[in-house]
Formats: C-alpha cells, sequence, structure tokens
C-alpha cells in the first residue's frame, strides 16, 4: 500500500497535541487506501509535550515519537523527521499549532498523486500581524534580490516532497539549514497549492524577533556569496569618488588657487582613493573565502530525477 508520513515538529505544544491529532485523524480517515506514519519529534520541550505525545502513541500505533536531547530548532527537528521517514512514499512536513490545516495536506497528496514531486503550500492570505507581515515582506523581497536559486515567496515549510525528492534533501548535510532553499535547490517538479493560514490554536510561537532574524540570515548567506561580492562594489564606488574628487581638486587649483589650505587635496583625494582601494582588496578576499564557503557546504552537484540506460 502508498504510504505518506507526516513530519511534525514538536516545541511547547502541550495544549495543542490532543487537538491537533484528532484533527489530523479526521482528515487521514477520508482515505483508508493510504497507510499513513505520524513522526512527531519533540524538539527539546520544557513543557509535557513529550508526555502528550506518548500518550498518543499509546492510542494510535501510527504515531513514532522522537526526541531530540535539547532545542536544536525547527529546522533540525525537521530535518531528524526526515531521517527517521525512511520508506515512506511521500512525506509531508507540517507545523503542530493547527496553523497549517490538515485538509489541504489531502489536497497535496492528490496532487502528488498525479505526479507532482513536491507540493508546496503557498499562503493565499495570512492572519498574523501587520508586523510579520511587514518583515516576512521584507525578507523575501531580498531574498528574491541576493539568492542564486528561486525561492518562492509566501511558502513555509509546510509541503508534501516524493521519497526521491526526501532522499535528494538528505544529502544536504549544511549545519546552518533553511530547509525550503534547499528543497529548491533540490528541483524536481514543484507546483503551488494555495491555502489560507490559519491562527495559531493554542500557545505561543516558537518564533521571536530574534529567531526569525537568524533565520533570515541563514537563508540568504545560505544561499549566496553576494553580501560579500558587495564589498568590492562599494570599494569602485568610493575609489570612482576619488576621482570626481580629484577632478574637483584641479578646478579649484586651476580657476582659483589662492582660496585653499596647503595639503587639503592630497589628503581629500588619496583618503577617498585607498579606502576605496582597501576595499577591493576585501572584496577580493570575499570572493575566494565565498568559495571556500560554498566547498564546505559540500552540497551535492545535482540530483537526477531519471535515468534510463540502454538495454545492452
Ligand atoms: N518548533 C520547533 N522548534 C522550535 C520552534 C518551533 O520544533 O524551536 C515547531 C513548533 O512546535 C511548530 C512549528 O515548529 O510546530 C512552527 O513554529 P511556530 O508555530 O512557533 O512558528 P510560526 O508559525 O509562528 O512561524
Ligand atoms: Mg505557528
Amino acid at each position: 500500500m502508498t504510504s505518506v508520513a507526516y513530519i511534525l515538529p514538536v516545541y511547547e505544544e502541550e495544549e495543542n497535541l490532543a487537538v491537533f491529532h484528532a484533527a489530523m485523524q479526521a482528515a487521514t480517515s477520508t482515505r483508508p487506501d493510504l497507510d499513513f506514519e505520524f513522526i512527531y519529534v519533540n524538539d527539546g520541550s520544557k513543557d509535557n509535550s513529550l508526555e502528550g505525545l506518548l500518550e498518543l502513541r499509546a492510542t494510535d500505533q501510527r504515531v513514532t515519537v522522537l526526541s531530540l536531547s535539547r532545542n536544536c530548532g525547527h529546522q533540525v527537528a525537521v530535518t531528524a523527521g526526515l531521517d527517521a521517514a525512511g520508506e515512506a512514499d511521500a512525506v509531508i512536513i507540517m507545523d503542530t499549532d493547527l496553523q497549517d490545516p490538515p485538509a489541504v495536506s489531502m489536497e497535496m497528496i492528490t496532487m502528488w498523486q498525479d505526479g507532482v514531486d513536491v507540493v508546496y503550500a503557498q499562503r493565499r492570505s495570512r492572519k498574523d500581524g501587520a508586523f510579520k507581515r511587514a518583515t516576512a515582506y521584507g525578507f523575501y523581497w531580498v531574498l528574491d534580490r541576493l539568492a542564486s536559486i528561486d525561492i518562492p515567496r509566501n511558502v513555509g515549510d509546510f509541503r508534501l516532497m516524493d521519497r526521491r525528492v526526501v532522499a535528494e534533501v538528505n544529502r544536504y548535510r549544511e549545519q546552518d539549514r533553511f530547509l525550503r532553499g534547499i528543497v529548491a535547490h533540490v528541483g524536481f517538479r514543484q507546483e503551488a497549492l494555495l491555502f489560507d493560514r490559519d491562527e495559531r490554536y493554542a500557545g505561543e510561537t516558537g518564533y521571536p524577533l530574534r529567531k526569525m532574524l537568524s533565520f533570515a540570515a541563514s537563508g540568504i548567506i545560505g544561499f549566496s556569496t553576494m553580501p560579500l561580492k558587495m564589498i568590492s562594489r562599494l570599494g569602485f564606488a568610493i575609489s570612482a569618488l576619488s576621482v570626481v574628487l580629484a577632478a574637483y581638486v584641479f578646478g579649484v587649483r586651476v580657476f582659483n588657487p589662492d582660496d585653499s589650505v596647503p595639503g587639503w587635496a592630497f589628503l581629500g583625494v588619496g583618503m577617498f582613493l585607498l579606502s576605496g582601494i582597501q576595499l577591493i582588496m576585501m572584496g577580493v578576499i570575499g570572493s575566494y573565502l565565498g568559495r571556500v564557503y560554498v566547498e564546505t557546504q559540500d552540497r551535492p552537484l545535482y540530483s537526477l530525477s531519471l535515468v534510463a540506460r540502454g538495454a545492452s
């Protein structure tokens, strides 16, 4: 039978788990032709989430519980779940606070059975506050311009992946993980499914501003060495400015020779020129550093989606 595994990261969701799992059971019961597995990953919660999960496991044998030894963050929790998903034909990553509606995941399954390898849920609307919306917008704007690959906008980690895609994603072992970027990098046939994101059922977001900023930085730094190259650009701009300044100084000397303090021309032009050259050279170092960085990420060069060898 075709099997689908849900990867469900849990961080301090004790008030949500029972309601969440009931909703999952209700949604998945509409597809008796599929084998479901629920892989809950407790990400070092300090509340009673782990006890709650073990209770779920006692009542539903399709539940698997993993518990990380400390809080490693959502992206790592999901990675642990993906590593454990092993045999499943498809994997669905979902939040456990009921912001991602279980019914939408059933639509994902239909799209997957029609041949789509990655179905990512794209938010048609979001019920977050104005601040979260504005910061998210700014982040995607910057990411769009800097990143070396196309990472779809308004897409979280709520998505379905075919087992072939999961196998490829699992080859990316970088420490600083930005999963939606990695999935985009892997390729295959990816399609969006529009949905309305609900409000958190109970509890508080595990993503305060501080974590959100560092997450945004992982996205940009993980998929772009542009910030390093920008040092050089700034250097060129400042050097160019020194040329303009030199022309100005020349003008002053020729047309108004009495009106100047001795030495200022040399200092002014020299300062711009030298700091420009310094920045250019730092940018050169940055370019090499960028290459070292990309090499140390040690990502797979490519992923094959089909191999059809000759018959001989
Ligand atoms: N989460 C996690 N580890 C963390 C923070 C969050 O595993 O350090 C889980 C959390 O339980 C939820 C999902 O990741 O299932 C999304 O987190 P949250 O709802 O707090 O983020 P938001 O929806 O506000 O972006
Ligand atoms: Mg949430």
